[in-house]
């Protein structure tokens, strides 16, 4: 028996699969007191080929993510890029900065002073602005970057003040937990923006809480997340 592939044109399983996400994240926001379009949805696309990234653009799909800035860039020539913002989501170093200063709107991964420092001396000098977030090392992984949760509001007083950098809050990938433990981590999480909103009101517009992936996104939206970032469940376990 040969397995059935899914073949360059038959983005049908896509159609589906963000039908069902759409439906979870509608009623996840409406569980935590918010509406559906309170809750940006992010379509993570790393290893994913430009063809079934253009049929989730062509669903509605307005916002993407990668990790890495040699991939997005080669795919770029291939997406329908009219509509399409783009974040990057991934350790970035300092010296790929360059390469993505006017081609995406937001790093949500932004886990060192000097890398945020970098942001801001490329966008003035091409004279544009870039969205950031502030990842946070919720777990204290030794294996991931970020900041610490107790120097994450500190460190944003100081990237608000970065000219051309537009501080709109905090993104974070929790420890791999049993059950519904994640939901703590979130919940920190959400106390970490909530109380950035209140005490950076005046110096920055903190507006985005980034939590969830493929396992968690409803729960990340029940504990405040205003953006999920979704890979697998929207295109398929990923094949490196
Ligand atoms: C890969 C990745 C995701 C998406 O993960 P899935 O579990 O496939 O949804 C989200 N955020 C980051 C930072 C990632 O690296």
């Amino acid at each position: 028996m040969t397995e059935k592939l899914s073949t360059e044109c038959d983005f049908s399983y896509l159609d589906e699969n963000y039908a069902v996400i759409k439906e979870n994240i509608a009623q996840a926001a409406v569980a935590s007191g918010r509406r559906p379009e309170d809750v940006t949805f992010m379509a993570v696309t790393k290893t994913v080929a430009p063809p079934p990234i253009n049929h989730v653009i062509s669903l509605g799909v307005d916002l993407i993510g990668e990790n890495k800035v040699q991939e997005l860039l080669s795919k770029l020539e291939f997406l329908n890029t009219d509509r399409l913002r783009m974040h990057i989501i991934g350790h970035l170093q300092s010296n790929k900065v360059r390469k993505i200063v006017g081609i995406v709107s937001g790093v949500e991964s932004v886990d060192s002073i000097s890398l945020a420092e970098e942001i801001s001396k490329r966008c003035v000098q091409s004279d544009c602005k870039m969205d950031v977030l502030l990842e946070v090392n919720i777990g204290n992984e030794e294996a991931k970057t970020g900041f610490t949760y107790d120097g994450a509001l500190e460190r944003a007083f100081e990237i608000a003040e970065m000219p051309n950098i537009n501080l709109r809050g905090f993104m974070a990938v929790p420890p791999i937990c049993e059950g519904d433990t994640v939901r703590r981590y979130f919940a920190k999480m959400n106390g970490l923006y909530l109380d950035a909103k209140e005490k950076l009101s005046g110096k920055a517009i903190i507006d985005t809480l980034s939590l969830g992936m493929s396992a968690d996104y409803a729960d990340a939206i029940k504990e405040g997340s205003t953006l999920v970032r979704v890979g697998s469940s929207l295109f398929g376990a990923r094949r490196y």
